[in-house]
């Protein structure tokens, strides 16, 4: 007699974070839960503060392993290198054959090369694994200078903190558009040129960057701006595995309002490494982190025999996002409304800690 359909979770990001804690739900709608994924989950929300020191990489960081072993769910180590959604099987990178009744994707995304050459010592923000290595590479001792390229919400938390940041000497931040921070309203904007201005970084916007490599940048102008570290930091861009898989492309894997990949209805995809069909998205956790409770209904409803075409995924226009500006300081937005200054920082390390220890009291 076979046993009961193999649920397939391919990464342990916002969403299947949730879907592990309530995995008990699952298995009671028939499901056998299978997690394909690394042992470590290290959340983007503390990124740039672990990265510059200001805290410490457990703060972010959750045990996937712990997670999937207190929920019953068993667990691959291992990442996805293939899949193929008509025989339905998953391949690893270390070659094992993962058959699935059906499968979520939920593998995040990489920083975009902006379309130029980018030097492998270049540090990238994402996967944060690499954002990492920037405590390694700057000696607290040193005075370095260091080029962020592009001026979003994760340059711009990078740059700032690293401003206030022993061993670094002189921050200077590129961005091709002529603002910085182009996401977040007016007021808010000013706030953190304020703050960039108060610390001594260097802004050069509206100047397009031609190549990136580990001592200098080159400036769609000719110039070369030289420096003994770069960061890039040039927006999220959809993991370029979808596109050799044939499951999607730069946009990411594409899927309806159900979160179903528009051609496979046994594949599902969510957070940044989906194409939400229905609206374009910006590449920002909380997605994934909403997405979680419609995916976890969908899938009791699919594995009781019920119609999961009502658990639609409908995105709110507007959300928090509090920027971490380091030196004890942060910018909060909603909308047009803002709030720049301590207390904006100290409201995001609450919300942050709440998110991780809750996962914690789950095991991970
Ligand atoms: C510095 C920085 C700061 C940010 N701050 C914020 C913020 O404050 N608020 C906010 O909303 N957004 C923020 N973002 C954006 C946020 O990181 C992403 O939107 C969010 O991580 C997306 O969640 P996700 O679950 O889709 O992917 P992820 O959080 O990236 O999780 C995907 C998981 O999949 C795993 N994985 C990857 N490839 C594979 C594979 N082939 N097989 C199996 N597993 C795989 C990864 O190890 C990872 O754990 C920030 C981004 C950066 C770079």
């Amino acid at each position: 007699m076979s046993g009961p359909p193999t649920l397939l979770l391919v990464g342990a990001g916002h969403t299947h974070l949730h879907l592990l804690r309530h995995a008990d739900r699952l298995r009671a709608a028939g499901w056998a839960v299978e997690l394909l994924a690394p042992r470590w989950f290290d959340y983007s929300g503390v990124g740039s503060a672990v990265a510059t020191g200001a805290l410490p990489l457990a703060a972010g960081r959750l045990d996937v392993a712990g997670l999937a072993a207190r929920s019953g769910v068993r667990h691959h180590e291992d990442v996805l290198a293939d899949l193929d959604p008509v025989a339905r099987v998953a391949t690893t990178a270390s070659g094992r054959r993962l058959s699935y009744a059906v499968a979520s994707l939920g593998i995040g995304s990489v920083t975009s090369d902006l379309g130029v050459p980018v030097g492998p010592d270049v540090v990238t923000v994402k996967p944060l694994a690499g954002l990492q290595s920037l405590a390694q590479r700057l000696a607290p001792d040193g005075a370095a200078v260091v080029t962020v390229v592009g001026a979003g919400p994760s340059g711009l938390e990078v740059a700032a903190q690293l401003a206030v940041r022993p061993g670094v000497a002189r921050v200077r931040l590129v961005d091709g558009g002529h603002e910085i921070g182009t996401s977040l309203p007016a007021g808010a904007r000013r706030y953190v040129e304020r703050v960039l201005a108060g610390r001594g970084v260097e802004v050069l916007t509206g100047r397009g960057v031609a190549r990136i490599g580990a001592g200098s940048v080159v400036l769609d102008d000719g110039a070369v701006l030289e420096h003994d570290l770069a960061v890039l930091a040039g927006g999220l861009a959809a993991p370029p595995l979808l596109a050799a898989t044939g499951l999607g492309d730069a946009a990411g894997a594409p899927v309806r309002a159900t979160l179903q990949h528009v051609e496979h209805d046994d594949l599902y995809a969510v957070g940044d490494c989906a194409h939400f069909t229905p609206a374009p998205l910006p590449r920002i956790g909380v997605h994934g982190v909403r997405q979680a409770p419609v995916l976890l209904a969908a899938l009791e409803a699919r594995g009781r025999g019920e119609d999961a075409g009502a658990h639609v995924y409908e995105p709110r226009r507007h959300f928090l996002s509090v920027v971490d500006l380091g030196g004890g300081v942060g910018v909060a937005s909603r909308g047009r409304w803002w709030w720049g200054g301590r207390a904006a920082l100290l409201l995001k390390r609450r919300i942050d800690r709440l998110w991780i220890e809750s996962y914690r009291a789950a095991g991970g």
